[in-house]
């Protein structure tokens, strides 16, 4: 007996989509290699479901934010060289080195601990330099580049693959700061010419749809991968070809018709105001979907939009079913993100009702949620 068909939330993940969104992605990169980003479980999508069928797409690169991420995955099996784009702490240097990831290092620091626990052990590790064109929020500034440089150059069992650098804005219309990082990350890349290296990335997805200056050597793709727009205000033809990889279904476990006036849930913030048929789907906070969405949430049942009614619980909330009459039955399937009939719901949706972007949505979803492979 397999308990997991029990659970009755789950994020259904479709690999044609994501395998459309890599091909889409890749055109638009040319010959440059992709180096998809996979961190916190791949935003929400499920890190060793998504880092298998990227490797089977050809994508041995992998981005994860920290070195916990890329070690669970190569304990499971999973083959691929890991970017790990936070900073890491000197203190763990030895589990970089013991699984041979590559390092974003942007510190003194960081980079002689490795040097040193990778010397002990005879043993080289590959790093990228993280340089802060205005992102503020690591790198080391573009003057202080050289000469961090000249002391990686002095560490023999250090190689330097990249340097790379974020931006904070390219998903704004409007690209004047963008640019001027470009420009100074562009004029780093001559400055630095002698040290020969062989990458220099910095296109996020939104750079990589909008800054085709920005694309340099390799790009790092996240939210686009997963089929999701960088911003809702982002306005390119060539977005709205993404296919969304997750959709996020539930179904009906309790029916009921109360009276009007019966109060729903905790506090009683929604009252019927007439007879009205109310069902319980097994989705709450623990799941991942915001108890700020109480009350303000739709989902489909029947393919017709139904309205989320009284506070979002932990384990449950409730929906008002009464436009469906008995055309809705215990078991039903209903749909929290994705289509159903000809409706569809979104996680733009979702977020533009909770003042979030998509990114914080999909990412919430809880890990008790199992994320099942569209078959
Ligand atoms: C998450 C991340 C990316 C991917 O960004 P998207 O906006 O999801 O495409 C790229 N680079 C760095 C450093 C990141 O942290």
């Amino acid at each position: 007996m397999n308990y997991r068909t029990t659970h009755l939330t789950q994020a259904s993940i479709n690999l044609d989509h994501l395998s459309h969104n890599m091909h889409l992605l890749q055109k638009l990169a040319g010959n440059r290699p992709l180096f998809p980003a996979i961190k916190a479980n791949a935003y929400g999508h499920g890190s060793e479901i998504i880092a298998r069928h990227l490797i089977q797409l050809g994508y041995t690169t992998l981005c994860t934010a920290h070195i916990s991420e890329a070690a669970e995955l190569a304990e499971r099996g999973i083959q691929a060289t890991f970017i790990i784009l936070s900073p890491t702490l000197p203190e763990n240097s030895d589990y970089i080195i013991h699984y041979g990831f590559q390092p974003v290092v942007c510190s003194l620091e960081q980079l002689r601990a490795l040097a040193e626990v990778a010397s002990g052990q005879e043993k080289q590790v590959t790093i990228h330099v993280k340089v802060d064109t205005g992102m503020g929020r690591m790198g080391l500034y573009p003057e202080h580049v050289p000469a961090f440089l000249d002391e990686c150059s002095q560490h023999h069992n250090i190689i330097v693959q990249g340097i790379c650098s974020h931006f904070p804005r390219a998903d704004e219309n409007d690209h004047t700061f963008s640019q001027n990082q470009i420009d100074v990350f562009a004029r780093l890349k001559k400055d630095t010419a002698r040290h020969n290296i062989p990458l220099y990335h910095f296109a996020n997805s939104a750079a990589l749809f909008a800054l085709q200056d920005a694309h340099f050597d390799a790009i790092r793709p996240g939210i686009s991968i997963y089929g999701l727009k960088p911003s809702a205000d982002m306005q390119l033809p060539e977005l709205e070809k993404l296919k969304p990889v997750l959709s996020l279904k539930s179904r009906i476990t309790f029916l009921k018709d109360v009276p009007a006036g019966t109060g729903i849930s905790y506090g009683h913030t929604y009252s019927t105001e007439n007879l009205a048929r109310i069902a319980t789907i097994p989705v709450g906070y623990g799941d991942g979907i915001s108890r700020q969405l109480s009350n303000r949430l739709e989902v489909l049942a029947c393919g017709v939009r139904c309205r989320q009614v009284g506070r979002i619980c932990m384990d449950q909330c409730m929906i008002d079913v009464t436009p469906l009459g008995n055309s809705v039955s215990l078991g039903d399937e209903v749909v929290i993100i994705g289509n159903q009939g000809s409706e569809t719901i979104t996680a733009d949706e979702l977020a533009a009702k909770q003042e979030t972007i998509n990114y914080e949505i999909v990412t919430a979803i809880s890990q008790r949620v199992p994320r099942i492979v569209d078959q």
